[in-house]
């Protein structure tokens, strides 16, 4: 069943998807060569904890970390580990959720680590901008179809292949509500979207297959070829009709404008 959230309830849950935000900024502060991904685990943990809110993917399904690290060919759901030290040209997604006033946030983003790799770089692009080619076709009274299919026409455009293992999601008071969000599919399918829905959009894209493997950690999922993957997640809201994006990328991106690491 999907819970439609009152205005009052969409606030809350933007003050959680905000926070997410600012804790990904905080972990693009410390992305370069030789650091390793449990510290970046570290400084969302802390981070979050500071901000009067838990970690939310901290114990879920008997997850052992604050964030999911997912370098290179790995999809999603890495392990943070203190033996996996990042290097110059890798990438890493990095996805993050916090629980705060009973709601959860959801948001993730793909950093490149030093000087990576133009194709590479391609990749991250186009995944971003379908996400965002998501969500502009959202609102009320539009298929769901419609939205999964703006991702996967655009990103197969580009020679891009779409993960179907894993999907998006409604969101709320639980981190995974209905409905589920893929990022493939036709328009003019699914269920019909309307005002109090709110739900995670995230392409998970390939440079190569689509196929991918479940690593025998029991959580770590990989590209079958070993091909790079992109992931960029964004929480939305329809509000009186029209979409409005709870989580945001502009305190990310104010780092790597910074630090003159963006692509
Ligand atoms: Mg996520
Ligand atoms: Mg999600």
């Amino acid at each position: 069943m999907i819970y439609l959230k009152t205005n009052e309830e969409i606030e809350l849950m933007r003050l959680s998807n905000q926070l997410v935000g600012k804790t990904l900024a905080e972990v693009a502060k410390v992305i370069k060569p030789g650091v390793s991904t449990l510290e970046l685990d570290k400084v969302a943990e802390a981070f979050i904890r500071d901000n009067g809110a838990t970690p939310a993917f901290l114990g879920y399904g008997g997850f052992p970390n604050s964030l999911c690290t997912s370098v290179n060919d790995h999809v999603v759901h890495g392990i943070p580990s203190a033996s996996t030290i990042l290097k110059e040209g890798d990438i890493v997604s990095v996805d993050c959720g916090t629980f705060m006033n009973g709601f959860v946030g959801d948001s993730a983003y793909t950093f490149c680590v030093g000087e990576v790799d133009p194709a590479i770089q391609d990749l991250l692009r186009t995944t971003k901008e379908s996400l965002y080619k998501a969500i502009s076709v959202v609102g009320d009274g539009v298929r769901l179809g419609n939205v999964s299919h703006a991702v996967q026409s655009y990103c197969e455009s580009k020679g891009y292949s779409v993960v179907r293992e894993l999907v998006g999601h409604g969101i709320g008071r639980k981190m995974h509500e209905a409905p589920e969000v893929p990022n493939y599919g036709k328009h003019g399918s699914g269920i019909l979207l309307k005002s109090g829905m709110c739900i995670c959009i995230e392409p998970m894209i390939n440079m190569g297959t689509k196929n991918v493997i479940f690593e025998k950690d029991g959580w770590t999922i990989r590209t079958r070829d070993r091909k790079p993957s992109a992931h960029f997640e964004h929480c939305i809201a329809i509000v009186d009709g029209d979409v409005q994006i709870l989580s945001s990328f502009d305190y990310i991106e104010k780092v790597l404008n910074e630090t003159a690491i963006n692509y």
